[in-house]
């Protein structure tokens, strides 16, 4: 019995619908599953409703991009109840940014004598979380880039002449919004950042777990993980990170997770709103006092 618990829609920068996301899952003979749309869960009801037909567990998700130390992390929170107030609130704030982005790079490729239009790219993107993803499809549908990869070589990477910053949050707000929003943080592919040296403040600010399983992660570096989330006590996760097609062959399927780990998360959430769910800085559960 394994999980996926990575995977993006046409939410944000992925390219299978929630639905074609789960049919995926279920050829794989996955038994659970998380969306984790970037700054959304707009893709959950559906993913929901997919998953009750297809016999396969949801778990609500989401992926925020925090800032620690001038360090890019992404935090996946998972459990996440999908009609808090506040969540929806602050994702909507970094929705607008995104968007906002979108013009800032396409204002920049005109300026490099590239006639691309904000709104080919908001056509294609059709979500409120666009990303750089999106601005690529769009150079390569129309012919000013081979492929996606070379329009991030050439233009979107951080530092190339379309690049954007974008704004973020910190880390610890984002791990504490989506505990207010009862749900579990969890540092996302931390292999790819090698930002380990922050990973204590991390869990000083709650952190809940670590994606120590992603398609980018070799064996010794998951295993590396292994070793951090021991020695921290955190919670171990995993998921493909797949984005559809846009990256060629989808990578759902390529990571699975063993199931116990699902249930390890299950009972830290339900310890938690068994307690009340107050949060102390730390992460730790207030005990109840009367
Ligand atoms: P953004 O959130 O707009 O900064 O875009 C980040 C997204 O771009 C992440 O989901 C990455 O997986 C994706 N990305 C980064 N580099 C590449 C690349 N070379 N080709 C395709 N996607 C990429
Ligand atoms: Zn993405
Ligand atoms: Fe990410
Ligand atoms: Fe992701």
């Amino acid at each position: 019995m394994f999980a996926d618990l990575h995977l993006h829609t046409t939410f944000s920068d992925g390219t299978f619908t929630p639905e074609e996301v789960v049919s995926q899952a279920q050829r794989h003979g996955l038994r659970a599953l998380a969306l984790t749309d970037h700054d959304t869960v707009e893709g959950c009801p559906r993913a929901i409703a997919a998953c009750r037909t297809a016999g396969i567990e949801f778990i609500t998700g989401t992926e925020l991009t925090g800032e620690h130390n001038n360090y890019e992390i992404h935090i996946l929170g998972y459990f996440v109840d999908p009609l808090h107030q506040r969540l929806l609130s602050e994702m909507a704030k970094f929705q607008a940014v995104r968007q906002s982005r979108i013009h800032e790079m396409v204002a920049k490729l005109n300026g490099l004598g590239i006639p691309l239009k904000p709104e080919s790219v908001f056509a294609l993107a059709n979500c409120h979380s666009p990303g750089r993803p999106h601005v690529a499809r769009a150079l390569v549908q129309a012919g000013f880039c081979g492929e996606m990869d070379e329009a991030f070589e050439r233009f979107l990477k951080r530092g190339k002449p379309a690049w954007v910053p974008k704004f973020k949050m910190s880390a610890t707000e984002a791990i504490a919004l989506i505990h207010e929003a009862g749900g579990l943080a969890v540092m996302a592919h931390p292999g790819l950042n090698r930002t380990d040296e922050i990973i204590p403040d991390l869990v000083a600010a709650g952190l809940d777990g670590i994606e120590c399983f992603h398609t980018k992660h070799s064996t010794a570096i998951s295993e590396h993980y292994l070793e951090i989330a021991d020695e921290h006590r955190l919670l171990v996760t995993g998921g493909s990170d797949c984005h559809g097609l846009s990256k060629g062959k989808p990578l759902i399927g390529t990571i699975k997770v063993p199931y116990t780990h699902v249930e390890m998360m299950k009972a830290k959430v339900a310890e938690r709103a068994a307690n009340g769910g107050l949060l102390l800085a730390d992460g730790s559960v207030s005990p109840i006092t009367s």
